[in-house]
């Protein structure tokens, strides 16, 4: 019955980690600092059709920028703004998970609406150098809800 999927939905998300569930860092459709919001570029994100864009500079690990789809409403292509105008204006807030962060924590989390998209990342320390942070990829509260409905449709 109904209490018993969303009681089981609920212990899965305990159980499940953001690793798990999280979209690839191959996967995410990023762009890079430099671009120019040109009439190609504009094409490509809309093309694409994602709520937000992780924005990088020069390594895709290097996550310097949050564009939302919906910043481009009053951008002209004809001006060939740099999406780095465009990113320091919103400054939209980048949040960060662990990979081995369990989902009732995202969920928590996504609820509080400060952004409904993490960068889910660990911390290399092996080797001589410092540790650094390692994205792996990025997981939206999308992604929390689709388990939750997963794990009903299969309890019944
Ligand atoms: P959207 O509103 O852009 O469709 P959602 O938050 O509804 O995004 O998430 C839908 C799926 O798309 C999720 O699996 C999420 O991890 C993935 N996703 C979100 N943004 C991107 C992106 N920029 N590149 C690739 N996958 C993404």
């Amino acid at each position: 019955n109904e209490e018993v999927n969303i009681i089981s939905g609920a212990l899965e998300l305990k159980k499940k980690t953001a690793a798990e569930i999280m979209t690839k860092i191959d996967d995410v459709f990023m762009i890079p600092i430099d671009s120019i919001l040109n009439f190609e570029t504009m094409s490509e994100i809309l093309k694409r059709g994602y709520t937000r864009i992780p924005v990088y500079d020069a390594d895709r690990n290097n996550i310097v920028f949050l564009l939302f789809t919906k910043d481009l409403a009053f951008v002209d292509p004809e001006d060939n703004t740099p999406v780095k105008t465009l990113c320091e204006f919103y400054n939209h807030p980048i949040s960060y998970v662990y990979e081995d962060e369990t989902l009732d924590v995202l969920l928590e989390e996504f609820k509080k609406g400060r952004s409904h998209m993490a960068f889910v990342r660990y911390v290399n320390n092996e080797g001589e150098g410092d540790p650094f942070y390692v994205i792996l990829g990025v997981v939206t509260l999308e992604d929390v809800i689709e388990e939750i409905i997963q794990s009903e449709i299969v309890d019944e």
